[in-house]
Protein backbone atom coordinates (compact mmCIF):
# COMPACT_ATOMS: atom_id res chain seq x y z
CA UNK A 1 0.00 0.00 0.00
CA UNK A 2 0.54 3.90 -0.81
CA UNK A 3 -0.56 6.47 1.66
CA UNK A 4 0.39 9.68 1.62
CA UNK A 5 0.72 11.99 3.83
CA UNK A 6 -1.73 14.21 2.20
CA UNK A 7 -3.89 13.99 -0.76
CA UNK A 8 -6.45 16.84 -2.00
CA UNK A 9 -7.91 14.54 -4.69
CA UNK A 10 -10.84 13.00 -3.37
CA UNK A 11 -11.88 16.21 -1.50
CA UNK A 12 -11.09 17.97 -5.26
CA UNK A 13 -13.11 15.26 -7.45
CA UNK A 14 -16.35 16.41 -5.74
CA UNK A 15 -16.02 19.68 -6.18
CA UNK A 16 -14.76 19.58 -9.61
CA UNK A 17 -17.90 20.47 -11.44
CA UNK A 18 -18.67 23.31 -9.11
CA UNK A 19 -14.62 24.68 -9.29
CA UNK A 20 -14.43 25.12 -12.85
CA UNK A 21 -18.26 26.64 -13.32
CA UNK A 22 -17.04 29.43 -10.75
CA UNK A 23 -13.99 29.98 -12.40
CA UNK A 24 -15.48 30.62 -16.05
CA UNK A 25 -18.12 32.48 -14.57
CA UNK A 26 -15.48 35.16 -13.08
CA UNK A 27 -13.64 34.55 -15.84
CA UNK A 28 -16.20 35.50 -18.06
CA UNK A 29 -17.01 38.93 -15.34
CA UNK A 30 -13.81 39.91 -15.91
CA UNK A 31 -13.54 41.27 -12.18
CA UNK A 32 -10.77 39.34 -10.28
CA UNK A 33 -9.99 42.27 -7.00
CA UNK A 34 -12.52 43.74 -4.52
CA UNK A 35 -15.97 42.45 -5.84
CA UNK A 36 -18.83 40.27 -4.98
CA UNK A 37 -17.06 36.92 -4.56
CA UNK A 38 -14.83 39.01 -2.06
CA UNK A 39 -17.87 40.32 -0.59
CA UNK A 40 -19.75 37.14 -0.50
CA UNK A 41 -17.57 34.94 0.93
CA UNK A 42 -16.45 37.51 3.86
CA UNK A 43 -19.69 37.55 5.01
CA UNK A 44 -20.20 33.83 4.73
CA UNK A 45 -16.81 33.15 6.67
CA UNK A 46 -17.89 35.99 9.83
CA UNK A 47 -21.31 34.26 10.05
CA UNK A 48 -19.71 30.59 10.22
CA UNK A 49 -17.20 31.79 12.72
CA UNK A 50 -20.27 33.62 15.04
CA UNK A 51 -18.61 37.25 14.39
CA UNK A 52 -18.99 40.01 13.24
CA UNK A 53 -16.41 41.18 10.34
CA UNK A 54 -14.62 39.04 8.19
CA UNK A 55 -11.79 40.93 6.16
CA UNK A 56 -9.98 38.59 3.23
CA UNK A 57 -6.32 39.62 3.06
CA UNK A 58 -3.29 37.71 1.00
CA UNK A 59 -2.20 34.81 3.82
CA UNK A 60 -2.36 33.67 6.84
CA UNK A 61 0.96 35.50 8.25
CA UNK A 62 -0.55 38.40 6.76
CA UNK A 63 -3.62 38.39 9.09
CA UNK A 64 -1.55 38.38 11.61
CA UNK A 65 0.21 41.14 10.78
CA UNK A 66 -2.44 43.37 9.83
CA UNK A 67 -4.42 42.58 13.30
CA UNK A 68 -0.82 43.72 15.51
CA UNK A 69 -0.89 46.80 13.00
CA UNK A 70 -4.71 47.66 13.53
CA UNK A 71 -3.79 47.63 17.26
CA UNK A 72 -0.98 49.62 16.75
CA UNK A 73 1.41 46.80 18.38
CA UNK A 74 4.88 47.90 17.04
CA UNK A 75 8.47 48.84 17.99
CA UNK A 76 9.41 48.81 21.79
CA UNK A 77 6.37 45.96 22.36
CA UNK A 78 5.94 42.43 23.02
CA UNK A 79 3.69 39.78 22.32
CA UNK A 80 3.29 36.46 24.08
CA UNK A 81 3.43 33.97 21.43
CA UNK A 82 3.58 29.72 22.12
CA UNK A 83 7.40 28.39 21.16
CA UNK A 84 5.68 25.33 19.80
CA UNK A 85 3.51 26.74 16.64
CA UNK A 86 4.54 27.67 13.11
CA UNK A 87 7.25 29.65 12.20
CA UNK A 88 4.95 32.50 10.59
CA UNK A 89 3.17 33.70 14.19
CA UNK A 90 6.38 34.72 15.27
CA UNK A 91 7.53 36.33 11.61
CA UNK A 92 4.09 38.21 12.37
CA UNK A 93 5.35 39.44 15.12
CA UNK A 94 9.26 40.47 14.20
CA UNK A 95 7.04 42.04 11.14
CA UNK A 96 5.49 44.55 13.03
CA UNK A 97 8.68 45.55 14.64
CA UNK A 98 7.25 44.06 18.09
CA UNK A 99 9.42 41.01 19.94
CA UNK A 100 7.92 37.68 20.25
CA UNK A 101 8.02 36.02 23.89
CA UNK A 102 7.57 32.63 23.77
CA UNK A 103 5.89 30.12 25.95
CA UNK A 104 6.47 27.19 25.97
CA UNK A 105 3.11 24.44 25.96
CA UNK A 106 1.42 22.37 27.70
CA UNK A 107 2.59 18.40 26.81
CA UNK A 108 -1.25 16.98 26.64
CA UNK A 109 -2.84 19.66 24.05
CA UNK A 110 0.39 21.21 22.82
CA UNK A 111 -0.87 24.39 23.45
CA UNK A 112 0.73 26.93 25.60
CA UNK A 113 1.01 26.32 28.79
CA UNK A 114 -1.29 29.28 30.79
CA UNK A 115 -0.13 28.73 34.31
CA UNK A 116 3.32 30.12 32.73
CA UNK A 117 2.25 33.17 30.60
CA UNK A 118 1.81 35.75 33.68
CA UNK A 119 5.83 34.62 34.28
CA UNK A 120 6.59 36.28 30.97
CA UNK A 121 4.76 39.29 31.00
CA UNK A 122 6.57 42.50 31.85
CA UNK A 123 5.31 46.48 31.34
CA UNK A 124 6.02 46.30 27.34
CA UNK A 125 3.67 43.31 26.85
CA UNK A 126 0.65 44.25 24.27
CA UNK A 127 -1.20 40.56 23.53
CA UNK A 128 -1.72 37.25 23.99
CA UNK A 129 -1.35 35.41 20.50
CA UNK A 130 -3.73 32.23 21.29
CA UNK A 131 -2.68 29.73 18.67
CA UNK A 132 -5.19 27.11 18.24
CA UNK A 133 -2.15 24.27 17.34
CA UNK A 134 -3.23 21.23 14.99
CA UNK A 135 -6.33 22.04 14.85
CA UNK A 136 -7.50 21.90 18.94
CA UNK A 137 -8.33 25.45 20.65
CA UNK A 138 -5.69 27.16 23.18
CA UNK A 139 -7.65 27.43 26.94
CA UNK A 140 -9.18 30.36 25.86
CA UNK A 141 -10.72 31.47 29.34
CA UNK A 142 -7.78 31.38 31.53
CA UNK A 143 -6.00 33.35 28.49
CA UNK A 144 -9.01 35.86 28.15
CA UNK A 145 -8.73 36.03 32.01
CA UNK A 146 -5.01 36.78 32.15
CA UNK A 147 -5.51 39.33 28.89
CA UNK A 148 -8.15 41.19 30.57
CA UNK A 149 -6.22 41.47 34.34
CA UNK A 150 -3.18 42.90 32.50
CA UNK A 151 -4.89 44.61 29.59
CA UNK A 152 -3.56 42.94 26.62
CA UNK A 153 -5.35 42.35 23.06
CA UNK A 154 -5.88 38.39 22.76
CA UNK A 155 -4.91 37.81 19.25
CA UNK A 156 -6.54 33.97 17.67
CA UNK A 157 -4.33 32.23 15.44
CA UNK A 158 -6.47 30.28 13.79
CA UNK A 159 -5.16 29.05 10.73
CA UNK A 160 -4.87 25.66 11.57
CA UNK A 161 -8.61 24.90 13.39
CA UNK A 162 -11.40 26.48 10.93
CA UNK A 163 -14.27 25.33 12.63
CA UNK A 164 -13.34 24.16 15.73
CA UNK A 165 -15.12 24.61 19.40
CA UNK A 166 -14.16 25.94 22.56
CA UNK A 167 -17.02 25.26 24.76
CA UNK A 168 -19.29 25.05 22.24
CA UNK A 169 -17.99 28.23 20.70
CA UNK A 170 -16.24 28.73 17.27
CA UNK A 171 -12.76 29.75 16.88
CA UNK A 172 -12.50 33.08 15.76
CA UNK A 173 -15.02 34.75 18.19
CA UNK A 174 -12.91 33.57 21.54
CA UNK A 175 -10.20 36.96 21.58
CA UNK A 176 -10.35 40.50 20.22
CA UNK A 177 -9.16 39.30 16.80
CA UNK A 178 -8.92 36.37 14.62
CA UNK A 179 -5.89 35.28 11.87
CA UNK A 180 -6.81 32.45 9.03
CA UNK A 181 -4.60 30.84 6.95
CA UNK A 182 -6.67 29.51 3.48
CA UNK A 183 -3.33 27.83 2.62
CA UNK A 184 -4.20 24.70 0.14
CA UNK A 185 -3.16 22.33 3.00
CA UNK A 186 -5.11 23.60 5.74
CA UNK A 187 -8.78 22.46 6.74
CA UNK A 188 -10.43 25.16 4.48
CA UNK A 189 -8.16 25.81 1.38
CA UNK A 190 -8.05 28.18 -1.18
CA UNK A 191 -6.67 26.80 -4.46
CA UNK A 192 -3.39 29.28 -3.80
CA UNK A 193 -2.55 31.58 -1.01
CA UNK A 194 -5.34 33.49 1.06
CA UNK A 195 -6.17 34.78 4.32
CA UNK A 196 -8.62 36.49 6.73
CA UNK A 197 -9.10 38.55 9.60
CA UNK A 198 -12.44 37.94 11.41
CA UNK A 199 -13.33 40.20 14.16
CA UNK A 200 -16.45 41.69 16.35
CA UNK A 201 -15.11 45.07 16.51
CA UNK A 202 -15.85 47.32 13.90
CA UNK A 203 -13.62 50.05 14.47
CA UNK A 204 -10.33 47.46 14.21
CA UNK A 205 -12.13 46.03 11.20
CA UNK A 206 -12.52 49.15 9.12
CA UNK A 207 -8.85 49.64 10.04
CA UNK A 208 -7.30 46.23 9.12
CA UNK A 209 -9.39 46.55 5.71
CA UNK A 210 -7.53 49.99 4.90
CA UNK A 211 -4.47 48.67 6.13
CA UNK A 212 -4.74 45.73 3.43
CA UNK A 213 -5.62 47.88 0.62
CA UNK A 214 -2.68 50.48 0.61
CA UNK A 215 -4.11 52.05 3.78
CA UNK A 216 -6.88 53.49 2.05
CA UNK A 217 -10.30 53.96 3.24
CA UNK A 218 -12.03 55.51 0.12
CA UNK A 219 -10.06 55.70 -3.61
CA UNK A 220 -7.18 57.38 -3.48
CA UNK A 221 -7.37 58.82 -0.21
CA UNK A 222 -4.56 56.87 2.42
CA UNK A 223 -4.86 57.48 5.75
CA UNK A 224 -2.19 54.55 6.87
CA UNK A 225 1.08 53.21 5.16
CA UNK A 226 -0.79 50.30 4.05
CA UNK A 227 0.23 47.30 2.43
CA UNK A 228 -1.13 45.50 -0.69
CA UNK A 229 -2.42 42.18 1.03
CA UNK A 230 -5.97 40.72 -0.21
CA UNK A 231 -8.07 38.42 -1.08
CA UNK A 232 -8.80 38.23 -4.27
CA UNK A 233 -11.98 36.91 -6.19
CA UNK A 234 -11.05 33.90 -7.97
CA UNK A 235 -9.77 32.05 -4.57
CA UNK A 236 -12.63 34.00 -2.91
CA UNK A 237 -15.07 32.21 -5.11
CA UNK A 238 -13.54 28.77 -4.93
CA UNK A 239 -13.25 29.21 -0.95
CA UNK A 240 -17.30 30.07 -0.95
CA UNK A 241 -17.88 26.45 -2.13
CA UNK A 242 -15.77 25.06 -0.46
CA UNK A 243 -16.51 26.06 2.81
CA UNK A 244 -20.11 24.51 2.03
CA UNK A 245 -18.11 21.47 2.61
CA UNK A 246 -15.77 22.29 5.57
CA UNK A 247 -17.97 20.68 8.24
CA UNK A 248 -18.40 17.26 6.61
CA UNK A 249 -14.58 17.33 5.86
CA UNK A 250 -13.82 18.28 9.30
CA UNK A 251 -16.22 15.55 10.68
CA UNK A 252 -14.49 12.57 8.31
CA UNK A 253 -10.87 14.23 9.98
CA UNK A 254 -12.44 13.62 13.74
CA UNK A 255 -14.03 9.99 12.45
CA UNK A 256 -10.35 8.99 11.02
CA UNK A 257 -8.88 10.19 14.43
CA UNK A 258 -11.18 8.45 16.29
CA UNK A 259 -10.20 5.30 14.61
CA UNK A 260 -6.42 6.19 15.37
CA UNK A 261 -7.40 7.07 19.11
CA UNK A 262 -9.35 3.91 19.93
CA UNK A 263 -7.25 1.34 17.74
CA UNK A 264 -3.59 2.35 17.68
CA UNK A 265 -1.95 0.55 20.71
CA UNK A 266 1.79 0.68 21.22
CA UNK A 267 3.42 1.76 24.20
CA UNK A 268 5.91 3.26 22.45
CA UNK A 269 3.57 5.39 20.83
CA UNK A 270 1.23 8.39 22.79
CA UNK A 271 -1.80 9.37 21.43
CA UNK A 272 -2.64 13.14 20.99
CA UNK A 273 -5.46 14.17 23.51
CA UNK A 274 -8.73 16.16 22.62
CA UNK A 275 -9.19 18.48 25.67
CA UNK A 276 -12.62 17.94 27.45
CA UNK A 277 -13.54 22.14 26.31
CA UNK A 278 -12.49 21.05 23.07
CA UNK A 279 -14.03 19.93 19.77
CA UNK A 280 -10.85 19.20 17.64
CA UNK A 281 -10.57 19.54 13.91
CA UNK A 282 -7.82 17.47 13.58
CA UNK A 283 -6.02 19.81 11.01
CA UNK A 284 -3.11 17.47 12.03
CA UNK A 285 -2.59 14.31 14.15
CA UNK A 286 0.50 14.40 16.00
CA UNK A 287 1.78 11.45 17.90
CA UNK A 288 4.84 11.20 19.72
CA UNK A 289 7.39 8.57 20.40
CA UNK A 290 11.41 9.04 21.72
CA UNK A 291 12.11 6.97 18.75
CA UNK A 292 10.75 9.47 16.35
CA UNK A 293 12.91 9.11 13.37
CA UNK A 294 12.98 5.40 13.35
CA UNK A 295 9.24 5.20 13.36
CA UNK A 296 9.18 7.80 10.48
CA UNK A 297 11.55 5.35 8.88
CA UNK A 298 9.67 2.52 9.56
CA UNK A 299 6.10 3.68 7.98
CA UNK A 300 8.13 5.40 4.82
CA UNK A 301 9.27 1.71 4.29
CA UNK A 302 5.84 0.18 4.65
CA UNK A 303 4.32 2.92 2.25
CA UNK A 304 3.00 5.09 4.68
CA UNK A 305 4.16 9.06 4.51
CA UNK A 306 4.28 11.52 7.50
CA UNK A 307 5.42 14.74 8.23
CA UNK A 308 7.41 16.37 11.54
CA UNK A 309 5.39 19.96 12.53
CA UNK A 310 7.45 20.89 13.41
CA UNK A 311 11.21 19.44 13.31
CA UNK A 312 13.34 22.81 14.55
CA UNK A 313 11.84 25.06 16.96
CA UNK A 314 11.10 29.03 16.32
CA UNK A 315 14.45 30.29 18.80
CA UNK A 316 16.78 27.29 17.07
CA UNK A 317 15.80 28.97 13.10
CA UNK A 318 18.68 30.69 11.72
CA UNK A 319 16.47 33.64 11.41
CA UNK A 320 15.99 33.58 15.25
CA UNK A 321 19.57 34.06 16.36
CA UNK A 322 18.94 36.09 18.55
CA UNK A 323 16.82 34.32 20.46
CA UNK A 324 19.60 31.04 21.04
CA UNK A 325 19.64 32.35 24.56
CA UNK A 326 16.27 30.83 25.55
CA UNK A 327 17.17 27.19 24.25
CA UNK A 328 17.38 26.19 28.29
CA UNK A 329 13.93 27.45 29.08
CA UNK A 330 12.37 26.07 26.19
CA UNK A 331 13.39 22.39 26.90
CA UNK A 332 9.99 21.01 26.03
CA UNK A 333 9.30 22.21 22.83
CA UNK A 334 12.70 21.17 21.78
CA UNK A 335 11.91 17.59 23.23
CA UNK A 336 8.53 17.88 20.96
CA UNK A 337 9.93 18.47 18.19
CA UNK A 338 12.46 15.37 18.62
CA UNK A 339 9.76 13.06 19.06
CA UNK A 340 6.24 14.59 17.67
CA UNK A 341 5.06 12.88 14.19
CA UNK A 342 2.09 13.60 11.93
CA UNK A 343 0.16 10.83 10.57
CA UNK A 344 -1.91 11.13 7.52
CA UNK A 345 -5.61 12.15 8.49
CA UNK A 346 -7.31 13.45 4.99
CA UNK A 347 -10.57 13.90 3.78
CA UNK A 348 -11.32 10.75 1.02
CA UNK A 349 -8.82 8.20 3.00
CA UNK A 350 -10.04 4.64 2.79
CA UNK A 351 -10.99 1.96 5.35
CA UNK A 352 -8.37 -0.20 4.36
CA UNK A 353 -5.74 2.44 4.54
CA UNK A 354 -6.66 3.84 7.56
CA UNK A 355 -6.47 0.23 9.16
CA UNK A 356 -3.60 -0.53 7.63
CA UNK A 357 -1.84 2.57 9.49
CA UNK A 358 -3.30 1.56 12.39
CA UNK A 359 -1.66 -2.15 11.84
CA UNK A 360 1.43 -1.12 10.80
CA UNK A 361 1.94 1.00 13.92
CA UNK A 362 0.93 -1.39 16.43
CA UNK A 363 3.37 -3.86 14.47
CA UNK A 364 5.94 -1.64 15.29
CA UNK A 365 8.49 -2.79 18.23
C1 LIG B 1 -0.20 28.12 8.05
C2 LIG B 1 -0.03 28.88 9.31
C3 LIG B 1 0.17 30.26 9.33
C4 LIG B 1 0.45 31.07 8.09
O1 LIG B 1 -0.47 30.97 7.09
P1 LIG B 1 -0.03 31.28 5.57
O2 LIG B 1 -1.31 31.40 4.86
O3 LIG B 1 0.80 30.13 5.12
O4 LIG B 1 0.73 32.56 5.60
C5 LIG B 1 0.20 30.91 10.54
N1 LIG B 1 0.08 30.24 11.70
C6 LIG B 1 -0.07 28.89 11.73
C7 LIG B 1 -0.21 28.23 13.04
C8 LIG B 1 -0.12 28.17 10.54
O5 LIG B 1 -0.25 26.85 10.58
Amino acid sequence: MNIPFVSFEPMHKEIEDEILEKFKEIYKKNWFIRGEEVENFETKFAEFCGSKYCIGCGNGLDAIYLILRGYDIGVGDEVIVPSNTFIATALAVSYAGAKPIFVEPDLLTYNIDTSLIEKALTKNSKAIIAVHLYGQPADMDEINRIAKKHNLIVIEDAAQAHGSLYKGKKVGSLGDASGFSFYPGKNLGALGDAGAVVTNEKKIADKIRALGNYGSDRKYHHIYKGENSRLDEVQAGFLSIKLRYLDKWNEERRRIAKKYLDEIINPNVIKPVEADYAKHVWHLFVARTNKRNALKEYLENNGIFTTIHYPIPIYLQAAYEELKPMSDALSLTRKISNDVISLPIWYGMKENEVNYVIETINNWR
